[in-house]
């Protein structure tokens, strides 16, 4: 018997999928997360994965959860309002507040979590969100389950955002929202000139800078910090934990009123478990080894450095990107799932994205920088690209 009656198409779906070279699965990692990955039962060296100061399975950061973990036990046992918020949540919130310079800070279990927070806790029915066309999907997400008006303008565009504010200028509450450094493409928003628009035009800012926290600006202070000589006033800020701090969860950052407001309403704060807090504890310890010691970023940076470098000599397409992530386009889905699974034979993983995740005829090698990776291990990178032919 099927589950469901219409099993059948389903099943249709998925054979197309299949067909169209977009079907998707969870691939099997065997060991820690890390630049030489298991996986599947085969050894690579990894350029895919987001922990790109390589602290994922740093000792500081695990011997932080373990004693996080003897002294509290694993389980928060509860929503953060109720008694699931431990000393390890708010010590972490006050570093983060700190280190990001706003008022107050809250931490959630996930950033796709905070992202839903952020927007739906904030706006309603009636009010308009404005987005650029490549943000992350939960932002999209947040503005869904807002039920306020979503508006998007084309990426990073100030004339297309200009024109949205034009749009919507009878309208009291408006909120810009913006990837800080671009998930897919790796590019950076044009925040001075995105806060200038918004001032005129009486609308509020968030910014989610998942991947530019730890990577970009003073400190690892992220794309705010990079602008900060350009913009007279700071925006909400979202940042996430899963990226360069190596662990998991994320936090939103804010005037004291802001993180009230989203602590009275935002359902995606109110109604889930909170965190563990040996991963607050774990958070804390990779936010100190990312504010105090600046070789990860230097390192990083010289990758990355090596890589743009490397891969314009070799003629491949690569794009605006001065972060960790450095995607060489493709176009075709199948012809990139060809290319991923060329490089894997070389021993390299790097990740093959497709449609929805990126617009039609645009996939391509996404390609991520760590601080951990060798020179060494770039240079099999471009090798191997280069023995793939990709271009
Ligand atoms: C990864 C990511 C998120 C989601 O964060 P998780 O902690 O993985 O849920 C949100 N926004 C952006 C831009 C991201 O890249």
């Amino acid at each position: 018997m099927a589950q469901l009656p219409w099993h059948k198409s389903l099943q249709q779906a998925l054979v197309q999928r299949q067909t169209d070279g977009l079907y998707r699965y969870p691939r099997l990692r065997q060991g820690p997360q890390g630049v030489n990955v298991k996986v599947d039962g085969q050894a690579f060296i990894s350029f895919c994965s987001n922990d790109y100061l390589g602290l994922a399975n740093h000792p500081e950061v695990v011997k932080a959860f373990q004693k996080a973990a003897d002294q509290e036990g694993v389980g928060s046992g509860a929503a953060h309002l109720l008694t699931g918020h431990s000393q390890y949540h708010h010590e972490l919130e006050m570093a983060l507040a700190a280190f990001t310079g706003q008022q107050k800070v809250m931490t959630f279990a996930t950033g796709y979590m905070a992202n839903l927070a952020v927007i739906d806790g904030l706006m309603n029915r009636g009010d308009v969100v404005i987005q650029d066309k490549l943000n992350h999907a939960s932002l999209l997400d947040g503005s869904r389950l807002s039920q306020a008006t979503l508006y998007r303008y084309a990426h990073n565009d100030m004339a297309s955002l200009h024109q949205r504010l034009h749009q919507t200028a009878n309208i009291e509450r408006k909120l810009i929202v913006s990837d800080g450094v671009f998930s897919m493409d790796g590019d950076m928003v044009a925040l001075p000139e995105l806060m200038a628009l918004a001032k005129q035009h009486h609308a509020g800012v968030v910014i989610d800078d998942a991947h530019g926290l730890g990577v970009v600006g003073d400190a690892g202070k992220g794309t705010l910090q990079y602008f900060a000589d350009q913009i007279a006033e700071k925006p909400i800020l979202v940042g996430t934990f899963g990226k360069a701090f190596g662990t998991a969860g994320a936090f939103i950052a804010a005037d004291e009123l802001i993180i009230e407001t989203l602590t009275q309403h935002a359902r995606s704060y109110i109604y889930t478990t909170a965190p563990p807090p040996a991963i607050a504890a774990a958070t804390l310890a990779a936010l100190q080894i990312n504010q105090h010691d600046d070789a990860y970023r230097q390192r990083l940076q010289a990758r990355i450095e090596q890589f743009r470098q490397g891969a314009s000599q070799l003629g491949l397409k690569i794009m605006a990107s001065q972060t960790a992530i450095q995607p060489i386009l493709i176009g075709d889905d199948k012809q990139a799932l060809k290319l991923g699974q060329q490089l894997e034979e070389h021993g390299i993983l790097t990740g093959v994205i497709r449609p929805p995740t990126v617009p039609k005829n645009t996939a391509r090698l996404r390609i991520t920088l760590s601080a951990a990776h060798t020179e060494v291990q770039v240079n099999q990178l471009l090798s191997a690209l280069e023995q793939c032919h990709v271009h």
